[in-house]
């Protein structure tokens, strides 16, 4: 491509909404547009670097036998009906009817459209397993739309979905598509982290992220110090605390605590560790018809992790509570305890199953009950809703967790059959009973990664694109267009790499070198070769863009050094 043919509006302006070096970089050298808030165009060169993440995920899935399909984009919403996903997706599917008055949805992922495209048709064991995918646009009218790319409305997935007559064959299938993922970012030349995940609205079990490590990533990641262990902070676990404080002593009793309210102050005036206090969080749990306070109880030196609440309590969100709405449902704030509580529902922190010697909330003014033995809740509803903190032991070896930032650029999932009993999709077992089909789920943000890739490679003049990532990996640049003998060498070059099938692009454009540089920089290719004035000696030159190396190569070599370099 000649690149005064090409349409590369670079500009010096970087959008005013744009914080992210990605956001800021792919606008400014040309790669993307903003339509409207989360909508984005692609331009020429941007969709070449869709064009080459698109073709890695097909190398890699075809290695796997998965196969590719398109399905329509408009999905009916009777599907997400039957599945019930319509409420749980809430406002983040955009819903619009055709001129007959039938309601669709823009698909914001698929389950529900490849369940119905095999249910029926695959109906034996003998026909399974079964891998499809897709790689197509998807709408999600996201509450807060960012980051350029990283978080749009209309974005590209590649979205797979896996049939099995098993859990063993889902589990082969899920290992396979994890190897297969960890390729794809190999190759894309990401540094990534495996971690494991909450489910999320999709549901099922057993959930991986694939984070790509940077520093502008949305999600935080619990990584342990001595193992592979790493996990969303939504879902991370740690082990049994190893130090546990002196308890304190004291029969069960109700104690009296003026204006004692918060952990701190009781820990304070009662001289006792905040290990051994009942931590209350009130939060209105939102569900799709109605909303209701909940509290959550965990240990004082523990604080609530809001996704695990949120999963357990099968909320669609949570927000805050203040002091006027835990009066109106007959609590009393900085007094609220789980013993004798009947107002609201409530979770206990698995932490505090069987716990002695607590200190709580005695759900009265001023008072709190001591010496409180938890086991007399044992019929309460306990799960794990901590959030673990940096320094916080690794549960599966000795190692100490810390936090680092990821961007999540997959997700994968063992559905079960969840969407499968949901949509009555079933197969005939060997024994020829009618059994729903056990699902994967397995997602990769393939418009994300274009921004993942410029997070993780670009320095202050603009995107490092990895080999395998760049939209050319060589430019042939001429200094000066009007020097016959620059040019001509140019033409050559640039004759001679296309004819060896190298992605080369021609910088014949009549504009000063200084800018044609900075152009090179700002768009990140691997490699461009600069045809100046040292020609007249012989010399031209090999700028590598990671390195910002330049190096004299003699211009009768220049065409084997280059192809040595990539
Ligand atoms: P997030 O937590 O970032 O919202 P998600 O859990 O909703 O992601 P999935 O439903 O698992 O995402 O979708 C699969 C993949 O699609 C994600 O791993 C991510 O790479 C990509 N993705 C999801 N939402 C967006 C978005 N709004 N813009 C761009 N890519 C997205
Ligand atoms: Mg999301």
């Amino acid at each position: 491509m000649r690149l005064s043919n090409l349409y590369l509006p670079t500009t010096k302006e970087a959008p005013s909404d744009a914080s992210l070096p990605s956001h800021i970089f792919l606008s400014r050298a040309g790669f993307i547009s903003q339509v409207a808030s989360g909508l984005y165009n692609f331009l020429p060169l941007g969709k070449r670097v869709l064009k080459k993440i698109e073709n890695i995920i097909n190398e890699e899935m075809e290695a796997i036998g998965a196969q590719e399909v398109e399905l329509s984009f408009v999905t009916p919403a009777e599907l997400w009906q039957e599945s019930g996903r319509i409420e749980k997706f809430g406002k983040e599917l955009l819903r619009f009817k055709d001129r007959k008055e039938n309601l669709f949805v823009l698909g914001p992922t698929h389950e529900e459209m490849m369940v119905n495209l095999v249910r029926n048709k695959v109906t034996s064991y003998k026909q399974l397993p079964l891998h499809l995918y897709q790689i197509k646009t998807k709408f999600r009218d996201e509450a807060r739309p960012r980051f350029g790319l990283m978080r749009g409305r209309e974005f590209l997935m590649k979205d797979g979905y896996s049939f099995h007559s098993n859990a063993e064959d889902l589990d082969r299938e899920f290992n396979a598509v994890e190897e297969a993922y960890k390729k794809v970012l190999t190759r894309l030349g990401l540094n990534f982290r495996i971690v494991e995940a909450d489910s999320g609205a999709i549901g099922g079990t057993g959930s991986k992220e694939l984070m790509v490590l940077a520093d502008s990533g949305e999600d935080t990641i619990a990584v342990c110090s001595k193992c592979e262990y790493g996990a969303n902070i939504e879902a991370a676990k740690r082990s049994e605390r190893a130090d546990i404080p002196k308890a304190p002593e004291g029969q069960f009793n109700k104690f009296l605590t003026p204006d004692v309210k918060s952990i701190e102050d009781l820990s304070e005036f009662l001289k006792v560790d905040s290990y051994y206090t009942v931590k209350a969080v009130a939060k209105r749990l939102v569900f799709e018809d109605r909303t209701e306070v909940a509290l959550f109880f965990l240990r004082g030196c523990d604080s609530l992790q809001e996704k695990k609440a949120q999963s357990v309590t099968k909320a669609i969100d949570l927000v805050d509570v203040d002091e006027s709405e835990l009066e109106a449902v007959g609590l009393i704030a900085g007094f609220m305890g789980p013993l004798d509580q009947d107002k609201v529902k409530y979770v206990i922190d698995a932490d505090l199953y069987e716990a002695k010697d607590m200190i709580c909330g005695a759900n009265e003014k001023d008072y709190h009950f001591v010496g409180v033995d938890m086991s007399v809740l044992n019929e309460a509803f306990f799960a794990d809703i901590v959030e673990v903190k940096e320094g916080d032991g690794c549960p599966y070896c000795d190692g100490t967790l810390s936090y680092t930032k990821g961007i999540e650029v997959g997700h994968i999932f063992k559905l079960g059959t969840t969407y499968s009993k949901a949509l009555k999709a079933e197969f005939l077992n060997e024994r020829g009973q009618a059994e729903p089909f056990i699902m994967g789920t397995y997602g990769m943000g393939v418009s994300r990664l274009v921004a993942a890739i410029i997070e993780q490679h670009h320095d202050e003049h603009g995107c490092i694109w990895t080999k395998e990532s760049a939209p050319y990996m060589v430019n042939v640049m001429v200094s000066n267009v009007k020097d016959e003998a620059q040019l001509a060498l140019g033409e050559k070059l640039y004759a001679e790499l296309k004819a060896k099938r190298v992605e080369v692009i021609f910088d014949d454009r009549k504009e000063r070198f200084g800018f044609k540089m900075k152009d090179a920089e700002l768009v990140g290719y691997p490699y461009t070769i600069v045809i100046g004035k040292e020609l007249e000696n012989g010399i031209v030159q090999i700028f590598e863009r990671a390195t910002s190396n330049k190096e004299d190569v003699k211009a009768e070599n220049i065409l084997d050094v280059i192809m040595d370099r990539i």
